[in-house]
Formats: structure tokens, C-alpha cells, sequence
């Protein structure tokens, strides 16, 4: 008898009738037992083989991808339907933007252009774009940033979804495009009420028509209340509403430049009467630059002993804050590493690309961190490592992913970067060789190396130095 593998090598199996007896039986099923391992070690054959590539911790490994999920990590030799030479190139898992505004992406110029730069002009131009954008124009931005996303390897985002107009036109859109994109972004939704919980008529109920149409988390804005005092009360509201149903909180939180704002000391404090923990996120958090030293010594450990989490915006803060000073002009970045000192869980958000608040924007999670690495000055080698880890591992703890990372039997999404290390990549913000997203690969782009005309010089540059 003779066995074919997969990979073509044969086994053969004698089966003599003239012997007979224990002993035949015995040296028989010996033999059938070594050649089916034999054979089921040959047979080994996977979808998706990704070969010599150096992870985040510096490992290289092979990586072995069956179907969705990844079947093996480290040196393998085995066939596979598909196989990816990635010699001394980065694979992370996928970057993940914990804060976004997808229903206003690609809105850029429309009605106008924010003249001012601040947030308050941009409030005022998206209260005005939101209610002459039909659905189809917000799926269609969208859904065209979600492949921006994809092609950068950015495969989980978390989007604020204004619920302030009744129409809830933005709820449902990006309810479309959440599930027009599901086979390859995990995408969360979040019940905003961007001009305020209290501040407009239906402010409060259209949250709740939203979270009932299927709007994943629960959002607030206490600081664009008309008081202190409303801000506080919308924090024990909107905290109570997430408690209650079982849903994860992600609040725009005194994104100011009042160091006299104290809406993140309230919802701390609300995050740990409901017990929320890691469920509830602060996003923003910049009165915490202005804030006065003393305070802050007693705010931090609040946070932390809340279990919340934190989302600076670096790339929309550094440009929307600081507007009425005139010098020293504020950064307008939380403490980053003061929180991260004490325990606290902090990714870093994109925020905006190309809306009435932000100009420009990539979806590329690296210029955030690589503008976040700047302004929070966290350039020693473990602060700039951190830096990478705050836009994959740490933002998906933000967004509670189950099944994220590199590990046998884990989801198989990835991103091969044209980097060697993850500090590398911050630097380079390098091209992505391959995305995958659930064993597919659904983006590539050949290497590109530029050409020298140079005499006496190499003939080709790649700016790798490590
Ligand atoms: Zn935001």
C-alpha cells in the first residue's frame, strides 16, 4: 500500500498473507501506527505560512495560519496553500484606534473649512454638515476610510456617533457600514451626544434610541454642558445607563484647557461606585495639563483606583488646544506618563481625519504615536516601545478585544511592517508589506525602496538602521 502526502513524500505499508499469528499482528499495527504519523506529520499543510519574521519582543518566528485563527508559532517546516517571506521584517498584530469619528471622516471643507482651528468652530461646522449629509454620503465616506484603515493595517476602531440630531441619520449609517465592514474590522459604536447630554431637547433620549437600535457603548460630553454642576449630574446619568445595561463607557471627558475643570474627578468616582472598572474609558482628559500639581497628586490615584482606562488625542489636541494662550502655549496633552506610572491602562486615539476639527490624517496609528512619543516626550527606548504597544495591545484592552495578539490560537490578524523593530517602525511609519485579518490577506504593497543615482553610493535606500 502506498500513501501520497500533500507534500509528496510516500509511505509504503507490506502486508505479507502467508504470516500469520500475535506476532505479525503486532509488528503490523507497529508499522501502520509509525507510517500514519508519518504520513499526518507530512500532511501538515497550512493556509497561510509567514516565514522568518521578527515580533514585537524581538522572536523570529514562522507563523502557521489555518483557516481564522493561528496554528502555530515558531520554527516551522510544513507546506502551506500560501506562503510569505517576511526575513527580518516586523509582524505586529494589527493597530487598533480606540477614538474616532467616522461619521464626519472625509468631510474635510465641508460646508467650509474650519477657519479658527479651534473645537468650538468645529462643533459648530459638523452641527451644520450632520443635518445636510445624507446616509448614503456618511456610509460612503466612511466605508472608504474603513480601506484607508485596512490597507494600514488598522483592523479595530472605536467610533463616536453623534446622537444629537432626532433624525440619528450618523446612528444609522455607521450601523451599515459596522456591518459592511465586519469581515475585516471589528468596529464599536458609541452613543454621543455631542452637544450635550442636557444642552438639547432630546438629548438624553436619543442616546437611548441609539443604544436601543444597537449602538455598542455608552458615550457623554459633560464639559459642553451648560454648567459644572449639569456636567456632574450627566456623568451619575450616563454612568448609571452603562451599569444598568451591561455596556462599556467611553466619555469625552474635559477635553479644556480649564485647569479648574473637575469632570474627570467625578467620573472616576462614578467608574468605582458602579464598579466599571477597565469597561469605562476617559477620553481626552486635557484640563489634566492645566492642572495645578497638588490636585493632580490626588486625582491620579483616583483614576487608578477606578480601573478606567485613558484615550489621549495627540494629534487633535496638540492643534486644538493652547488657542488662547498666546505664550507659553499649552500642549494640551493629559499626563500620559503619570498615569501609566500609576497602573493606568492609556492608548492613544486618532480622533479626526480630515473633518471640521482636523485637516489632515492617515489612518495610520504610528503618526499617533509617533506625535504622541513627541508631546508627552516619552523618548527613552522602553517609552518608545510603550509607544507601539499603546497603538495594538493597549488600545485593545481600552476596547476590550477578546482573541488579540500574537499567540497559537489566537484570531490570525496582522500587519507586516518594512521595519525590524517596533521603535523602527515609529520612526519610519514604514509601508505595510501584507495585512491579514482573520487568516486573509486583504492588503499588500511591494517593497519600495528608493533608487540612487548617486556615483560611488548604493544603488538603493531603505532608511532601516537597526
Ligand atoms: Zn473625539
Amino acid at each position: 500500500m502506498a500513501t501520497k502526502t500533500n507534500q509528496g513524500a510516500t509511505v509504503c505499508v507490506s502486508f505479507c498473507p502467508h504470516v500469520a499469528g500475535w506476532p505479525f499482528l503486532m509488528w503490523a499495527t507497529f508499522v501502520f501506527m509509525v507510517a500514519s504519523r508519518w504520513a499526518a506529520k507530512g500532511r501538515r499543510m497550512f493556509d497561510l505560512l509567514i516565514k522568518g519574521g521578527t515580533l514585537p519582543n524581538g522572536q523570529v518566528a514562522d507563523i502557521g495560519i489555518q483557516g481564522a485563527h493561528i496554528a502555530e508559532i515558531g520554527k516551522i517546516e510544513a507546506g502551506a496553500k500560501r506562503v510569505i517571506m517576511a526575513l527580518g521584517d516586523l509582524i505586529s498584530p494589527p493597530f487598533v484606534d480606540p477614538h474616532f469619528h467616522m461619521d464626519a471622516v472625509l468631510s474635510y471643507g465641508l460646508p467650509r473649512i474650519n477657519a479658527s482651528g479651534t473645537l468650538i468652530e468645529g462643533i459648530a461646522l459638523w452641527g451644520e454638515l450632520r443635518d445636510l449629509a445624507t446616509v448614503e454620503d456618511m456610509i460612503g465616506r466612511a466605508v472608504t476610510y474603513c480601506d484607508w484603515a485596512a490597507s494600514m493595517g488598522l483592523l479595530a476602531i472605536r467610533t463616536h456617533v453623534d446622537t444629537t440630531p432626532d433624525h440619528l441619520r450618523g446612528v444609522e449609517a455607521m450601523l451599515e457600514v459596522k456591518r459592511i465592514v465586519a469581515p475585516y474590522i471589528d468596529l464599536q459604536l458609541v452613543a454621543f451626544p455631542q452637544d450635550g447630554l442636557y444642552r438639547v431637547a432630546n438629548g438624553r433620549a436619543n442616546v437611548i434610541r441609539a443604544l436601543d437600535k444597537g449602538v455598542d457603548v455608552v458615550g457623554g460630553i459633560p464639559h459642553f454642558e451648560r454648567t459644572m454642576e449639569d456636567g456632574a449630574e450627566s456623568l451619575r446619568d450616563l454612568a448609571r445607563l452603562a451599569a444598568d445595561r451591561g455596556l462599556m463607557w467611553d466619555v469625552h471627558c474635559d477635553e479644556t484647557d480649564d485647569p479648574l475643570s473637575r469632570h474627570v474627578e467625578t467620573m472616576a468616582r462614578e467608574v468605582t461606585r458602579h464598579g466599571l472598572g477597565q469597561r469605562a474609558a476617559g477620553s481626552h482628559l486635557t484640563s489634566m495639563h492645566s492642572m495645578d500639581n497638588y490636585y493632580v497628586s490626588k486625582l491620579i490615584p483616583l483614576i487608578a483606583e477606578s480601573g478606567m482606562t485613558a484615550i489621549p488625542n495627540p494629534l487633535i489636541n496638540i492643534t486644538l488646544q493652547g488657542r488662547h494662550d498666546s505664550y507659553p502655549k499649552r500642549r494640551g496633552l493629559t499626563r500620559v506618563k503619570e498615569l501609566q506610572a500609576a497602573g493606568v491602562t492609556v492608548g492613544w486615539g486618532q480622533d479626526c481625519v480630515m473633518d471640521p476639527w482636523y485637516s489632515l490624517g492617515t489612518a495610520d496609528m504610528l503618526d499617533v504615536a509617533f506625535m504622541g512619543l513627541h508631546v508627552a516626550q516619552m523618548t527613552h527606548p522602553e517609552e518608545m516601545a510603550r509607544c507601539f504597544r499603546m497603538v495594538t495591545e493597549d488600545n485593545a484592552k481600552i476596547m476590550g478585544l477578546q482573541d488579540f495578539g500574537l499567540r497559537k490560537g489566537g484570531l490570525a490578524s496582522l500587519v507586516i511592517l518594512d521595519a525590524a523593530t517596533p521603535t523602527e517602525a515609529i520612526r519610519l511609519r514604514p509601508d505595510r508589506l501584507a495585512v491579514v485579518s482573520r487568516g486573509r490577506v486583504i492588503s499588500e504593497k511591494a517593497r519600495n525602496d528608493a533608487r540612487l543615482s548617486l556615483p560611488g553610493r548604493p544603488a538603493q535606500v531603505r532608511r532601516r538602521h537597526s
